[in-house]
């Protein structure tokens, strides 16, 4: 397939043609969300960011097989976590049984990927739904020789693995720092080496989310759930792996490691990383109690919050940064962000209102869509692919106001420009004007009212008219076919 996608690989810290592994088939596998409490703006604009991946790669013609995982097992948050499993926490604190909170968080986290207009996955497979995936994947490691069991639970052997692979490939972390920076082993540790991860643990009696195992009862570890689910659905090699940043030190380390004990292969050929959304410099997080949840950001009902913002302006914002760049949270950000794109829907709305000439005197459309085309086969860079449409927003309006032309051929080849690139590549869609057709027959009768006004030479009533709409964001232009009326 033509194509001159370039993506940049967090593994070879370049920037590379994408070349996929079945070109008639990509595999893409991004680590979902923990579903023992809403996800909040931080963890949406993961999802955003490879929603925009995988809408652009079907633009491209790809056939994407996209899996992105339910962490829904009750294992503990790091490898050091001696606590109680979330889940069991909060089945407590709700009073529910652990499977009500993944069912309750789940439906939460797809409510809210839908306001962002997000395309469901193509596979959504939970870790619990996979235990004997996993205990297989961990037979494997251990009869490979990377892993060993001690009293029902089994550890992932670092010491050994390093030996023969290199474990901080991903992020090109110095072994020696790493193992400067970890935890020494204490007198009751059942780990060998430091850096020994587990891969089934064994379950306290307390613990309520348990299964049995050739080990005993217990619970698998974090990473073994992605090793087993991608495995499964897109097999021991696919194309993409994805999620924040925040896992790639530990969590996809981790799965790498597996992978090659478990299959003799790196699982993933081109691995990616999305950036954090952050709150005055720092991340937003679960722990850190500074996450907006996704409701209170739409209502306003927060106390960092000015007022409440649509999904699509905030999905905008999200857009209007690289995935590789942080996004720094504010409410000038978000107010600039939402006038931008009321300022694009805008104009979009025109365009059914343009009148067509003899000839176009707007520029060349094939140069701008090669530009456009150019900002996304750059990894996906959305930012300047918006810029590219607020040139094409300055274009509408003046062909708008008739200072520029165009044909009906230009104006249909126009349109599906911003089909293709606003709707279907950004994933926005008009939310500001979701109520136009009953608005536009409101309008009518408000105009008529202005130029009855108008007509009985009640000049103070036909102003006064235009200048309240003024202030709630529509805007009266007369024309010489009549008044027209748009949002600001
Ligand atoms: P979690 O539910 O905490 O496992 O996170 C789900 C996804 O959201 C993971 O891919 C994380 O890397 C990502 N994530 C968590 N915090 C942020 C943040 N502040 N900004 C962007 N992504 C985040
Ligand atoms: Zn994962």
């Amino acid at each position: 397939m033509e194509h001159n996608l370039i993506v940049y690989n967090t593994l070879t810290r370049k920037k590379e043609k994408f070349e996929p592994i079945h070109p008639n088939l990509v595999g893409m596998y991004v680590c979902g969300p923990t579903v023992y409490s809403d996800v909040h703006l931080g963890n949406c604009r993961t999802f955003v960011s490879f929603d925009l991946i995988f809408r652009y790669l079907i633009h491209l013609g790809f056939k994407v097989r996209y899996v992105r995982n339910i962490t829904d097992a009750g294992h503990l948050e790091g490898d050091n976590d001696e606590g109680d499993d979330k889940f069991a926490k909060k089945a407590k604190l709700e009073q529910l049984e652990p499977m009500e909170i993944v069912q309750k968080y789940t439906i939460g986290f797809h409510d809210v990927l839908r306001l962002f207009n997000t395309l469901p996955p193509s596979i959504e497979p939970t870790a619990t739904g996979h235990i004997s995936e996993q205990i297989e994947m961990v037979q494997a490691i251990i009869k490979n020789g990377y892993a060993y069991e001690v009293n029902g639970t089994v550890y992932f052997d670092v010491e050994k693995y390093v030996k023969e692979y290199n474990y901080t490939i991903l992020t090109n972390r110095n072994l020696e720092d790493l193992l400067t920076n970890t935890r020494e082993l204490g007198g009751q540790d059942e780990k060998r080496g430091r850096l020994d991860f587990a891969l089934w643990i064994k379950a306290k009696p307390e613990h309520i989310m348990r299964w049995p195992s050739p080990w005993g009862i217990g619970f698998p570890g974090w990473h073994i759930e992605c090793s087993a689910m991608s495995k499964k659905y897109l097999g021991d090699q696919f194309d993409i792996h994805g999620g924040g940043m925040d896992l790639a030190a530990t969590h996809h380390t981790n799965e790498i490691a597996q992978s090659e004990a478990c299959n003799h292969s790196t699982p993933a050929k081109y691995w990616m990383h999305t950036n954090m959304l952050t709150v005055n410099g720092s991340r937003m997080s679960k722990s850190a109690g500074n996450g907006f949840l996704p409701g209170e950001l739409f209502t306003g009902n927060h106390p960092l919050l000015q007022r409440g913002y649509s999904p699509m302006a905030v999905r905008f914002f999200m857009l209007q940064a690289h995935y590789r760049s942080t996004l720094d949270f504010s409410n000038e950000a978000l107010d600039a962000a939402e006038k931008g794109f009321k300022r694009l829907m805008t104009a979009i709305g025109l365009l059914e209102k343009i009148q067509v000439s003899e000839s176009s005197s707007f520029g060349n459309l094939s140069e701008i869509k090669d530009r456009c085309y150019q900002a996304m086969n750059d990894d996906f860079n959305s930012p300047v692919l918006i810029a590219e449409l607020f040139e094409v927003v300055r274009i509408i309006n003046s062909l708008f106001d008739n200072k520029l032309t165009i044909t009906a051929s230009d104006l249909s080849d126009l349109k599906s420009f911003i089909q293709s690139f606003v709707y279907d590549i950004l994933g926005l869609k008009d939310d500001q004007l979701a109520d136009s057709d009953n608005m536009d027959d409101l309008m009518q009768i408000i105009i008529q009212m202005r130029n009855d006004a108008k007509k009985n030479k009640d000049f103070v009533t036909s102003d006064r008219i235009r200048e309240q709409l003024n202030a709630v964001g529509i805007l009266l232009k007369d024309s010489k076919d009549g008044t027209l009326w748009n949002k600001i």
